[in-house]
């Protein structure tokens, strides 16, 4: 098989870079290594609204589940601060099928198969197809550009002497179940809870509505097992929440995921000759961001095409357009989740209690909240301000 562009991988961010290069004129190819008609299981669940519009993204009712009003983010001794932000508990399975069916109606054809490698050969790359299916056994697709849309631990772009992260080693290491327990999905809060529970990033409960909801840990630094931390965390969840729920000891676990966020990571060399690295491979963490990361992939991978060049100088363009929208929120992002991972408990009880003392959940924009907080935070840990920007000059 020929085409302008192949997206290996159709998640969030494979999906977009498909349709944004279909839709912009390309021959477009989509494999996933998952079963044709099964679809993988794809973790990510819950996005708020202003990362959403900001990434163009539009909820539509068909995949949602559960509608919030906002987050509350809490200490490791229970203190709780409220942050109005509209957000969406989606059922990913049928996100993923309506993206799917969009891409399908730009002309995506998709095939199942693992990519273990993109070959360079002259000015295109060729990859063969590890096939699911026995029918579609030996497949090659020949293309004028591979884009790399294969999560985390993809090996593609490494393997084609591409670095696409930076600060690799910082990726969050996560384990996150369904539960259940009568009523618990039907709460309107998204909780994050930070502190030593989740080092470096956070444990997470998002109601999914009815009796449904998630809980997960996200660890740095302590390699990719965090069952530990999912253990422990559970308890001290149970602990939080048994005043409202008696029977919180009946609380059913049902399928767990395991994978990995790359939050604190920022994107390294994510073009080549004839190649494209996006979403969660780039470091270009979260549902939202990974699909507007994908989508500027596609429409740059489609004009490339288009002009017959696609060398490195002409992908470019791509890493340019990201950075412009981006760099700077990653930047700032990585750097406060440093700051916050070299907070101790305590410190945290006494900002989290400060800030919950203003009301942080209603009136004001949110640059005005985030303002507000902001001199919250100076004034209960002065030297929070300081390392926050030696993180940022870190980089
Ligand atoms: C447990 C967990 C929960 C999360 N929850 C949230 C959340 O609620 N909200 C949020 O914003 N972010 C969340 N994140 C982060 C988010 O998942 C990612 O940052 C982002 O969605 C990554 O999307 P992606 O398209 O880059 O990759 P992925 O979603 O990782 O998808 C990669 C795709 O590539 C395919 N693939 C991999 N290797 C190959 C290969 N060799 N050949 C062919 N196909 C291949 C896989 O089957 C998969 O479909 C979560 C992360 C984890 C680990």
């Amino acid at each position: 098989m020929n085409c302008d562009v192949l997206v290996v991988g159709a998640s969030s961010a494979g999906l977009m870079a498909a349709i944004s290069a279909a839709q912009s004129g390309a021959d477009v190819i989509l494999v996933d290594r998952a079963p044709a008609g099964i679809g993988p299981e794809h973790a990510a669940n819950t996005l708020f609204l202003g990362m959403a519009t900001a990434s163009g993204i539009e909820i539509e009712d068909c995949y949602l589940k559960n509608e919030l009003e906002g987050m509350q983010i809490i200490s490791p001794s229970g203190k709780a601060v409220k942050i109005s932000s509209r957000g969406f508990f989606l059922d990913r399975q049928r996100f993923d099928e309506h993206y799917r069916s969009l891409a399908q109606s730009c002309g995506v054809a998709i095939f199942s198969g693992t990519v273990k490698e993109a070959k360079l050969q002259g000015s295109r790359r060729v990859v063969c197809l590890d096939q699911c299916q026995e029918d579609d056994s030996g497949a090659r697709i020949d293309a004028r550009i591979v884009v790399d849309a294969s999560g985390v631990s993809s090996s593609l772009a490494r393997l084609a002497g591409l670095q696409p992260m930076l600060h690799r080693e910082d990726i969050a290491w996560a384990m996150e179940a369904d539960i259940e327990l009568k009523d618990l999905g039907k709460e309107k809060f998204f909780q994050y809870w930070i502190g030593s529970m989740a080092p470096g990033w956070k444990a997470t409960f998002s109601p999914a509505g009815g009796d449904r909801a998630t809980l997960g840990v996200f660890v740095r630094g302590h390699g990719e097992n965090v069952q530990s931390f999912f253990r422990s965390f559970l308890k001290r969840f149970k602990a939080y929440k048994a005043a409202r729920y008696p029977d919180i000891e009946s609380l059913k676990i049902h399928s767990i995921r395991r994978g990995g966020d790359p939050i604190a990571v920022l994107p390294g060399e994510i073009v080549a000759d004839s190649l494209m690295v996006t979403g969660g491979a780039a470091g270009q963490s979260g549902l939202a961001y990974s699909m507007r990361a994908g989508c500027i992939c596609g429409l740059v991978a489609a004009e490339a095409s288009k002009k017959l060049d696609v060398s490195k100088k002409s992908l470019s363009r791509y890493e340019k357009l990201w950075k412009k929208e981006f760099y700077w929120q990653y930047r700032m992002g990585r750097a406060s989740l440093e700051t916050l991972a070299d907070m101790k408990d305590r410190e945290i009880d006494v900002l989290v209690a400060n800030l919950s003392a203003k009301n942080l959940i209603s009136g004001g924009s949110f640059v005005k909240k985030a303002a507000y907080a902001s001199v919250v935070v100076a004034l209960s840990r002065p030297r929070t301000l300081i390392d926050l920007a030696a993180n940022l000059m870190r980089g």
